[in-house]
């Protein structure tokens, strides 16, 4: 493999043998990590401790919407963490009310709040739907609250105990039960199931309009129309994951704006803030009467660097018309993946918008992943059979032409991938397919 050149003098084996050891040594093993050390990136690159470089088409699983190290965000962070890095809550900063604005402008609605995570902006958003279900003049009347949320199956909503309550995987739930009450999963775009399990006692129906790990389905229209009219009908709120989906990835800047209605809340966070951790719940007016200070707060939400690095990422998007490069890249992405999957019957579905994009499998994605960092392409692999391409928004066209001769390449070790795997996994045809190649 070229190695590529880099700035940055590459690590000693040894250096890098030691720093594997001390994070086997030392950290929960919350993650199966590949034994790979990067070191940086830059634009649509990462490289390695050896200076091996590689095409970044996972981005930080749809962080860096912008690369990395991209100049305006470099420099915004330079300017801002020798001006205020944090200044506390209790206070206002110059960036968060503009930040707040712009959100709200694009969104189409009204009142932001601040958090650090994906996950800890979907607590917040679920606190609001219980907080909403109760009558306004008594919101400590616990009985006469409305507590049932609907959550959908095959969904992942994060790791905190509120959103892992209206996460269906089973694996990541089970230890830790008992999870917080009250949720109920609906088989998702099954407007039966959904008209069946709503009434005047559910507060929330939380979906992501793409569901991301679960393997990028994106909802149908008559799914989330149903749910848009029968949140409103039983006065209930509907809540918009769109943490993974959202914020231009699909060429627009949220994927409920192609519906015609809007949700009564959604959570964004991954690329907000370029790769600095920051999250955010957009609501409405109505919804915002409900808080009042006290509430719901968090220490480190909204901090004035972090902000102005948001707001930078946002005129970036506009400036660099990020959202028509979305969906013109990934448009080509689309086609060649097509054309691939014609030569290719290993791929049984190909599916996404813009630059979110799913390649399903008839087998299990993992040896594919390793072929492809093999060749200097990053790509991950969700709910086992689903590659998964999450690229920059940045993405350049010949980059894209690149990604496809790379992974065609990867393809072409298909028969040596399906008979290392576990072939009682395979389907029939396809193990006899590739016998006769082995
Ligand atoms: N919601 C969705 C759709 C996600 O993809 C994720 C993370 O992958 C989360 C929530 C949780 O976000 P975080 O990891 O920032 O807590």
């Amino acid at each position: 493999m070229a190695k590529s050149k880099t700035k940055r003098p590459s690590r000693s084996a040894a250096s890098k043998a030691e720093a594997l050891r001390e994070a086997e040594r030392y950290l929960l093993p919350t993650y199966k990590r590949q034994p790979i050390l990067f070191t940086h990136g830059r634009g649509a690159y990462v490289f390695d401790s050896s200076g091996k470089k590689y095409l970044d088409f996972l981005g930080g699983i749809a962080v860096n919407a912008l690369g990395h190290a991209h100049p305006r965000i470099v420099k915004t962070i330079c300017r801002e963490s020798a001006r205020a890095i944090h200044l506390s809550n209790l206070f206002h900063n110059e960036f968060q009310g503009p930040l707040a604005h712009r959100l709200a402008a694009i969104s189409g609605l009204d009142r932001v709040f601040f958090a650090n995570s994906g996950t800890e902006a979907i607590d917040g958003a679920l606190k609001l739907a219980r907080l909403c279900g109760r009558p306004a003049d008594s919101p400590s009347a616990g009985s006469k609250a409305k507590t049932r949320i609907l959550a959908m199956e095959n969904s992942f909503h994060g790791r905190t105990f509120g959103a892992l309550s209206v996460t269906a995987t089973e694996k990541y739930r089970a230890p830790f039960a008992p999870l917080v009450p009250g949720v109920e999963f609906v088989r998702f775009n099954d407007v039966a199931d959904l008209e069946s399990k709503f009434d005047d006692t559910v507060c929330g129906v939380i979906l992501e309009p793409i569901q991301g790990e679960g393997g990028i389905y994106p909802v149908s229209e008559a799914f989330w129309n149903r749910a848009r009219e029968l949140a409103t009908r039983h006065n209930a709120l509907l809540i918009a994951d769109e943490i993974q989906c959202g914020l231009g990835r699909t060429g627009r800047y949220f994927v409920y704006r192609k519906f015609r209605s809007t949700p009564d809340i959604v959570v964004i966070a991954k690329p907000l803030a370029a790769g600095l951790p920051l999250g955010a719940i957009l609501t409405t007016e109505a919804v915002a009467s409900r808080i009042s200070p006290g509430l719901h707060g968090t220490t480190f939400g909204g901090g004035p660097m972090i902000c102005a690095v948001a707001l930078e990422f946002l005129e970036i998007i506009e400036d660099q018309k990020l959202l028509k490069n979305a969906l013109a890249r990934g448009a080509e992405l689309r086609d060649g993946l097509s054309r691939l999957a014609a030569k290719c019957e290993v791929i049984k579905e190909i599916r996404g918008e813009g630059l979110i994009i799913g390649v399903e499998l008839a087998v299990p994605g993992g040896p594919f992943v390793s072929e492809a960092i093999n060749r200097g392409l990053l790509i991950n692999c969700t709910h086992d059979y689903t590659l998964r391409l999450l690229p920059p928004l940045i993405i350049t066209a010949t980059q894209v032409r690149d990604f496809l001769r790379r992974f065609e390449a990867v393809l072409s070790h298909v028969p040596k991938i399906v008979h290392a795997v576990d072939s009682a996994k395979l389907a029939a045809p396809l193990r006899a397919a590739y016998s006769a190649a082995r």
